[in-house]
């Protein structure tokens, strides 16, 4: 099957994506890979947005239980997520994909500001459009922004790049009984407390009737796949 399913879709990749083996920062190899991966999902003529984590670079949590204000801490995490999404256009535009950053904090010499009309714009034109700086907000994550953007732009389907291969009852690192879950609903992911995204994220999914799939990005193919409707990874819906 090498039909989209979706005709807009809004990818989540955590920093951590782009770190590779690493523990720290930004590995070009693996770049280049997602970078390549986006592409194979976009050859399919879909119109995609990418939410881009920064806990590569830093996590306002991690500051702020160092003594950091929270505040402060989640600025320098937003910072980070600018850098990635700089990183990101950079290697997508090397093999040929127009791209666009729209920055939630005003950064003008580096990025447009987010306006959602001119998302929209640039999806339609077949942009790949970036959303840099979550939300724009300390105390939030880039899940939450990842939801956030896809409810306004009207994204069919939130995918969700992750280091595992979907939604298991209880962390599979290190936990061998771990069952994997193919379907769940977003009560029974916050009832049970998986770890799939933050409370606010998962809550905003689900008021906003967002289907989120939660897959392994290190399986080639997988965003392709999911996009085409293939069984990827654990789908959420409500
Ligand atoms: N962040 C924030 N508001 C947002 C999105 C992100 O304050 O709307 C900050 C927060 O400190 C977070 C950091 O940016 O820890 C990096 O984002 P996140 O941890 O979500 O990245 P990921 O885990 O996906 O790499």
């Amino acid at each position: 099957m090498n039909q989209a399913k979706y005709q807009r879709v809004l990818l989540k990749l955590s920093g951590e994506a782009l770190m590779g083996d690493g523990n720290y920062g930004i590995h070009p190899e693996t770049l280049g890979y997602v970078a390549r991966e986006v592409k194979s999902a976009v050859d399919l003529g879909v119109e995609m947005a990418v939410v881009v984590g920064g806990g590569n670079i830093f996590r306002g949590m991690a500051g702020s239980s160092q003594g950091m204000d929270r505040a402060s801490a989640d600025y320098l995490g937003m910072l980070a997520t600018v850098m990635n999404s700089l990183a990101l256009q950079e290697a997508l535009e090397k093999i040929d994909i127009p791209t666009r950053v729209l920055s939630a904090i005003s950064m003008h010499q580096v990025a447009e500001p987010y306006i959602r009309r001119r998302a929209v714009r640039h999806l339609e034109k077949k942009r790949v459009v970036i959303f840099a700086a979550g939300t724009g907000n300390p105390y939030f994550t880039t899940d939450t922004a990842a939801v956030l953007r896809a409810a306004e732009i009207h994204a069919e389907v939130l995918l969700k790049a992750t280091k595992v291969d979907g939604v298991y009852d209880m962390d599979p690192v290190g936990n061998t009984t771990a069952k994997f879950i193919q379907d769940i609903d977003y009560m029974t992911v916050l009832e049970k407390r998986l770890h799939v995204m933050d409370s606010t994220a998962i809550s905003l999914a689900m008021d906003n009737h967002l289907l989120l799939v939660v897959f392994n990005l290190r399986e080639s193919g997988n965003i392709r796949n999911a996009i085409c409707g293939q069984a990827v990874g654990t789908k959420i819906c409500e």
